[in-house]
């Protein structure tokens, strides 16, 4: 099958199969990472996530700045999205301007399975720790089901 996977800038069309998705949404989440994790004809592996925000903004809030966020007429909002609650924009007009957070994509592709396992790995900043976040480890889990040489690298530690 073939699959358009976006990243910042650019779609990367690849040839292949999806071996999982994770996503670390709950009930009540207002942002939330979804992954997806491609093998394509050739081997290669790409991995896709995407962060997804229901939250919008006043003008006024530090967040637009930091995020660059663009601004809307109140009224296009999605259903569903949710007021920051810091500046709680909750109470403007609907043709009042409104800035929502936006969907951000990652793509990265990787020649083998150990580069995606290092592609997820984090490190906590103070016990200098290597760990998995669960959407990342919940990833890899389903993707060991269908893909042996996932299973084999997330089995084998390699100590530099
Ligand atoms: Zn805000």
């Amino acid at each position: 099958m073939t699959y358009y996977v976006r990243d910042a800038g650019r779609t990367l069309q690849c040839s292949g199969d999806r071996l999982s998705h994770s996503s670390s949404r709950r009930t009540g989440s207002t942002r939330w990472v979804d992954m997806d994790l491609y093998r394509t004809t050739a081997g290669q592996y790409v991995l896709a996530k995407v962060a997804v925000s229901l939250l919008y903004h006043l003008g006024s809030c530090a967040i637009v700045e930091e995020h660059h966020l663009r601004p809307v007429s109140a009224a296009t909002l999605v259903f569903d999205a949710v007021p920051c609650e810091r500046c709680d924009p909750s109470a403007v007009e609907d043709n009042a301007l409104v800035y929502p957070e936006v969907e951000v994509y990652r793509a990265q592709v990787c020649p083998d399975a150990s580069c995606i396992i290092t592609a997820l790995e984090r490190q906590d900043p103070i016990s200098k720790q290597i760990y998995l976040t669960r959407v990342a480890q919940a990833l890899l889990e389903e993707a060991a089901l269908s893909d042996p040489a996932i299973t084999a690298n997330m089995r084998t530690q390699i100590i530099p």
